[in-house]
């Protein structure tokens, strides 16, 4: 069966079921990103929604899936609704919660309820979950080869820890390609960037800010929630992973890391990003309070390219930081 998510949650349970995951951020934004929320937007789905919503709406109603596992704690609160709509077209849903409150006990009731559903051992989990982590621990390498060996681009940084919350469904094919990655990256010639940035919040739905901001002599050596979609901590507990992970948590619990990965990457600057009409722009209020190097906010909306507006905001943040 084909399970469509709206955000990483324990994918280990939905492959120890025999069930492919597929992440409906994913398909949207490598897909026709435009047509999906122009979809939604002809069946009611308002403008002032952001774009992802609409995105997964179209992508679940058009992906052939035989399941959407909703995340409806620690993600977003338009998952709900979104939930109730997919129900309306006669689509399968299942809810994911992660407390807010970080409570263990109640996470890992979240878990087992899932595993239930699924009709599997928690020791089959544990065995996929022992086996991406083979490969999570080839993402940490990859990860590490971008911001000590300055070898791997932030775009395709960007590319493969993203693609690391379902593995593009197929971990074997994944891991295949990713080898092969490392191996070739392994003999490039470092590259010489002015700057070092990090990027903050949801991946962005702008396809060529990486690509901008690489000519302009800026490589983002740090990719705070796509690092994050590859559970870098490799805890060998289920449950203690998915504490770990602090993209569904508070803000709070995303500066501590936030802060550690600022100085281990030895950081110039950060880019704060944020969806238009989502609730995490609040969180650039704390963002910009306790971190102490530049941070340059940006909002995306619909999907597509660099606007000439966030370009020119761009050149005159790096132009603040050459002088
Ligand atoms: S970007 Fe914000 S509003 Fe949009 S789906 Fe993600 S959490 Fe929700």
């Amino acid at each position: 069966m084909k399970i469509g998510f709206t955000t990483s949650f324990p994918v280990e349970v939905v492959f120890a079921a025999g069930h492919i995951p597929i992440d409906m951020n994913n398909i949207f934004v490598t897909g026709n990103a435009s047509s999906y929320v122009e979809k939604a937007e002809f069946e009611g789905y308002p403008r002032n929604i952001c774009s992802w919503i609409k995105g997964m709406y179209s992508v679940a109603l058009s992906a052939n899936l035989d399941a959407v596992i909703g995340v409806v704690e620690g993600d977003c609160s338009n998952t709900h609704s979104l939930m109730s709509s997919l129900i309306d077209q006669g689509i399968e849903v299942f809810s994911f919660s992660f407390p807010h409150d970080k409570d263990r006990k109640k996470l890992k009731a979240e878990i087992n309820k899932l595993e239930r559903l699924f009709k599997v051992e928690h020791v089959q989990v544990l065995n996929v979950k022992h086996r991406l982590d083979k490969i999570r621990k080839k993402l940490v390498l990859l990860d590490k080869l971008t911001f000590e060996e300055n070898k791997v681009t932030g775009a395709e940084n960007h590319q493969w820890l993203v693609n690391s919350s379902d593995f593009n469904s197929d971990p074997d094919d994944y891991e295949k390609r990713l080898d092969e990655f490392i191996s070739e990256v392994k003999k490039r010639t470092p590259f010489v960037s002015k700057f070092r940035f990090g990027f903050l919040g949801v991946p962005p739905i702008i396809t060529d800010l990486y690509d901008f901001l690489f000519e302009k002599n800026v490589n983002i050596v740090y990719n705070e929630i796509q690092r994050q979609f590859s559970m870098p901590s490799l805890k060998a507990d289920l449950t203690d992973q998915y504490l770990e992970y602090t993209y569904p948590y508070s803000i709070i619990d995303r500066l501590h890391d936030i802060q550690v990965q600022i100085k281990k990457r030895q950081l110039n600057a950060v880019i704060s990003y944020s969806q238009s009409f989502c609730h995490r722009q609040i969180d650039n209020i704390l963002i910009k309070k306790y971190l102490d190097i530049p941070v340059l906010t940006i909002e995306g909306d619909q999907p597509g390219k660099l606007d000439a507006r966030t370009k020119l905001r761009i050149e005159s943040f790096l132009d603040m930081l050459r002088y």
